[in-house]
């Protein structure tokens, strides 16, 4: 069973570990050293290296990340030569590129970001909201214009939820911080976003489980806050369950705010459904959890994904009620219909035993929203991401882009 390959996985994943294989480590990018990914004291130790001031640093920096450079020789900040003498050493940008790209009737636009080495990641961008994270319209009277953006931590996921297409792929490797970082940028470029008038939300939630790849998933964190200049308020980390990487990420002076996949009322059902459960139970989890210092105002969000018949049943709702009840902690519930794939043995709730189950929950004081599917049509929504190469979009022809 793959979830018992965690215990190696997370080893994999601590302090101490070797840096995971990047695409510059592969072959066609011998020789060739990214920037993309690198923070200001990683930077400030090469510019000292051609023995260059500190402030210029800063310059690629913020060449890199504010002003989404692609090509070293065009960060006209740098005096020529330095550039020159950083090309030949074998720098160079290495900003992650969109592929490819399909677009939803919903107007969600799904991405096949790349690497040198051709491995593609999946992101998402969910215009005019939040795609459900808040879920409860609580942003509804800002008049910038607002989207999410839905990244990826890994290629593939080892932890085999049942009902996951990204399950299906196992674990092919993970990311970097610069290519988690680096889908975000890629996005926002796109897009021409501006930062700061414009309000943009992060939500961890595309392939891949972030706490198993918690070196490179922090350090993309600290840029996209410190460089790029998102809020660490406007991002949710969404986990399984990995009680560790939970207790780390409570130690953390920057960090998203919090998402957990509960997704079944009691430790069995949950294992039926999630066999990670064995390992972390909820009565961990939920310890775990607690030792989050939330800030003011912060929740923590519990995602339920509704599977028909299977945890959707009032007595499942009320159960779900009374578990987080006891949890006597400040969060809010985001239903989420499941999401279909091919070949899954579940079923979708139909909307009365969705609305029932968001007011038995109500009916136990506990907040509950239902997070609006976005790009179904594409494979975009929750728990679909997984490489098109396998699986083709139906309904919309594929847009392709340069
Ligand atoms: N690995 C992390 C984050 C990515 S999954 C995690 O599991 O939390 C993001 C969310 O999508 C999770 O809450 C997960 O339960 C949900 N999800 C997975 N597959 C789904 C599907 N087919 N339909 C709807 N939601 C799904
Ligand atoms: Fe991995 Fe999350 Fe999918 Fe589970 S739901 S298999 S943890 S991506």
């Amino acid at each position: 069973m793959r979830y018992a390959c965690l215990y190696e996985l997370w080893s994999m994943t601590s302090p101490g570990r070797k840096k995971p294989i990047s695409i510059l480590d592969s072959p066609e990018a011998a020789g060739a050293q990214s920037l993309f990914g690198l923070n200001i004291q990683q930077l400030t130790d090469i510019v000292e290296g051609f023995s260059e001031p500190a402030y210029r640093a800063k310059q690629l920096s913020e060449a890199l990340y504010r002003q989404w450079e692609e090509e070293l020789p065009d960060v006209s900040t740098l005096p020529r030569n330095l550039r020159e003498a950083m090309v030949e050493r074998g720098y160079h940008i290495g900003l992650p590129r969109i592929v490819e790209s399909f677009v939803s009737m919903d107007g969600t636009e799904r991405y096949l970001i790349a690497g040198n080495d051709g491995q593609t990641v999946e992101t998402v961008w969910m215009p005019d909201g939040d795609g459900g994270e808040a879920g409860d319209g609580s942003e509804a009277e800002t008049d910038l214009r607002r989207a999410t953006i839905c990244v990826s931590s890994q290629i593939g996921c080892a932890v085999n939820c049942q009902f996951c297409l990204t399950a299906k792929l196992g674990i092919l490797r993970n990311l970097t911080a610069g290519e988690i970082a680096g889908q975000v940028v890629a996005v926002l470029k796109r897009h021409k976003v501006e930062i700061g008038k414009q309000r943009i939300n992060l939500v961890f939630m595309g392939m891949g489980e972030p706490f198993l790849n918690y070196d490179e998933f922090i350090p993309a964190v600290r840029l996209l806050v410190e460089e790029v200049g998102i809020p660490e308020s406007r991002m949710t980390v969404s986990t399984s369950g990995i009680v560790p990487g939970i207790l780390r990420f409570a130690q953390e002076p920057v960090r998203p705010k919090l998402a957990i996949s509960l997704n079944a009322p009691n430790d069995a059902a949950r294992t039926e459904i999630m066999p990670i459960t064995r390992k972390w139970d909820l009565a961990h989890l939920i310890a775990a959890v607690r030792q989050v210092p939330l800030r003011p105002k912060e929740r923590v969000t519990f995602e339920y994904v509704l599977l028909g018949g299977l945890n959707d049943r009032q007595r499942d709702a009320d159960e779900v009620g009374q578990l987080l009840r006891r949890a006597n902690l400040p969060l809010k519930v985001n239903l989420i219909v499941w999401n279909p794939g091919p070949g899954m043995p579940y079923r979708m709730s139909d909307p009365h035993t969705v609305h029932m189950f968001q007011y038995r929950l109500k009916l136990n004081n506990l907040a509950a929203y239902v997070r609006r599917p976005r790009g179904r049509d594409i494979f975009a929504a929750c728990g679909q991401l997984k490489r098109t190469t396998e699986i083709k979009p139906v309904q919309i022809k594929p847009m392709r882009l340069g």
